[in-house]
């Protein structure tokens, strides 16, 4: 037997008890004729003492040690003179009597504690040491957890599990695909799934009316902060269900899990919006309703002044920071500048003061009387004491900035209270995005999403002012400001579907090449359906008090794509090459 007991579990009532231990060197002291070490394996920490006089050879043998050996050791345990409350060990140690290396370490390239010295290149090449350590360790057992409570909670309301294949074709999600060339059909590849959506859609084709998975989707896309080319999705759909219906269930499951998971109560009713309403208020189809700072249109107001810059605009809305009226010159210029930034894109920054004592004063005093800047500053909320910010341009894009800046503004003034969760449904997205480049129509879901019932009139229209107001039974939950989540209720009929793929410009052939099947499928009785997907490493990271999702991920990419330990993608042989019929004509490196 390697250990009666594990490191972590030692406690002042087991004084007394002789006991066996096996784990990793954290790290070793000595300290007037005494040794200690710090035993460390998945559980916990360990102190273990040895006294030079009494136990000469075991001493001898702790002298030996380095860091990250592996070793086994026998002892009684005792109370220890000066406790650690830090450590759920720390009122106890292990007076030794025998010890025996395992296993010799290299002496670790970085420190294997819970705050280390090592920088991120070394530790994602020596991944599994830095797995050693207790943030990670932590991350991946809240990870486990979560899984854990998904399925319970999912078994508990019906729903199977069933695995759907990675090696498949092309799917609809939007980014580019990962291939996998064929060996036994030359020339062929297959495409890594984006998602499973339409696997999970012929199930319930198929009758399996409630389906989950979690499971690994791939996207070859530019990996902009905090993504990953393949991440893990609570995959979900059900049958005969309309949008209420998916929400309710999905809420409950939202709820359970952070009562469950880590101890917190959301409110019984999840606020929705619609998509309209969150850009129009907040700038974001993801909006962070953990404060105001609502934005206001303020076009007419600020038009028909002589003023050229709105004069000349769709749309100039504004945003109040709340008793920032003091903000000086240079204060004022920085935040210019800030929204110049490429990240926000404006041109310029507006601002109106609204002075403790009364008085007015603005970037655009010269056009505008104190009255009139009163009032623009009231229409945009403020009061004595506050500053108003306004930008412009077309509608959608100078919301979107205005929504930047006001993160950034919540940022500054602290208003981002992690440990305040602020869950919300956006619903009633529009279906189709117009985009002006391509001259063409995209879903802004995915092709399977239905157009609302009520807006099917607009669907089969050939107007592009039409086809731009049908909404969507679509949903995103989105937990304060990062959307976690996102789905629909589906197309189930094949004309409807095929229609779908006609106004997003794609031909009739080009349609039953890749989605055949689908549309196939459809011809024999799909019930209504719908569903949804949570991304999983996120959800974990957000409960976990994190933003970045790579330490809930066991083994991450880097932001090139590359798994730094395996040093991938590399490239293969050229015997494999030839199998494949394959010839590269990327440059020698
Ligand atoms: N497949 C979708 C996605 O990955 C989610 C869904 O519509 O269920 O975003």
């Amino acid at each position: 037997m390697y250990r009666t007991h594990t490191c972590g579990e030692l406690r002042l009532s087991d004084a007394g008890q002789t006991v066996t231990l096996a784990g990793w060197v954290q790290k070793s002291r000595r300290m007037g004729g005494m040794s200690f070490v710090d035993i460390r394996d998945r559980y916990g920490v360990t102190q273990l003492r040895v006294d030079e006089t009494t136990d000469p050879e075991v001493s001898a043998a702790v002298a030996r040690l380095g860091r990250e050996f592996v070793i086994q050791v026998t002892g009684v345990v005792e109370e220890r003179q000066s406790k650690n409350p830090k450590l759920p060990t720390g009122e106890i140690e292990i007076r030794l009597t025998g010890l025996k290396v395992l296993n010799a370490s290299q002496t670790p390239p970085f420190t294997i504690e819970d705050e280390s010295d090592g920088g991120e290149d070394i530790r994602a090449k020596y991944r599994y040491l830095d797995l050693r350590r207790g943030p990670l360790k932590r991350a991946l057992m809240l990870r486990h957890r979560m899984a854990h409570e998904v399925r319970n909670y999912l078994d508990g309301k019906g729903f199977l599990e069933i695995e759907t294949p990675f090696l498949i074709k092309s799917t609809p999600e939007g980014a580019r695909d990962f291939v996998v060339p064929s060996r036994m059909n030359p020339g062929e590849f297959y495409a890594l799934p984006q998602s499973p959506q339409t696997f999970k859609q012929l199930l319930m084709v198929a009758g399996y009316d409630r389906y989950f998975q979690i499971v690994r989707c791939f996207r070859d896309e530019d990996l902009r902060a905090d993504r990953q080319p393949e991440f893990t999705q609570i995959d979900c759909e059900m049958s005969f269900v309309e949008q209420e219906d998916v929400l309710d269930l999905f809420e409950g499951m939202m709820r359970h899990l952070f009562r469950e998971v880590i101890g917190v109560t959301i409110a019984p009713k999840i606020p929705r919006m619609s998509w309209y309403d969150a850009m129009d208020n907040y700038g974001s189809d993801k909006p962070d309703i953990r404060f105001g700072m609502k934005i206001h249109e303020i076009t007419p107001l600020v038009q028909g002044h002589g003023f050229s810059v709105f004069d000349g605009v769709e749309y100039v809305g504004a945003i109040t920071v709340p008793g920032a009226a003091g903000y000086t010159r240079k204060q004022t210029d920085e935040l210019t500048e800030w929204v110049k930034r490429p990240q926000v894109g404006a041109k310029g920054l507006v601002y109106i003061k609204l002075n403790e004592d009364g008085s007015v004063k603005s970037s655009v005093d010269k056009f505008y009387a104190p009255e009139d800047l009163q009032r623009i500053a009231e229409a945009a909320g403020a009061q004595k004491g506050d500053l108003v910010l306004v930008l412009c341009g077309a509608r959608r894009k100078a919301q979107t900035m205005l929504g930047v800046l006001r993160i950034e503004m919540g940022n500054r003034l602290g208003l981002r209270n992690p440990h305040e969760y602020a869950p919300l449904w956006v619903v009633d997205f529009p279906l189709l995005e117009w985009d002006d480049e391509t001259q063409r129509f995209y879903a802004m879901h995915h092709p399977f999403t239905a157009p609302k019932p009520e807006h099917i009139d607009w669907f089969y229209s050939n107007r592009k002012e039409d086809l731009e107001r049908v909404c969507a039974n679509a949903y995103d939950f989105v937990l304060n400001g990062v959307e976690l989540g996102g789905g629909s209720i589906r197309i189930h009929e094949a004309d409807v579907q095929q229609r779908m793929f006609e106004v997003l410009g794609i031909s009739k052939e080009d349609a039953d090449y890749k989605f055949g099947f689908i549309i196939n499928a459809f011809k024999f009785g799909a019930p209504p359906h719908g569903g949804l997907a949570f991304g999983f490493d996120r959800v974990c990271a957000l409960f976990g008090g994190q933003e970045t999702i790579r330490d809930y991920i066991a083994f991450p990419k880097n932001n090139m794509g590359r798994d730094v330990m395996l040093d991938a993608p590399s490239r293969i042989d050229d015997i494999q090459m030839d199998e494949l019929f394959l010839k590269s004509t990327a440059p020698e490196k």
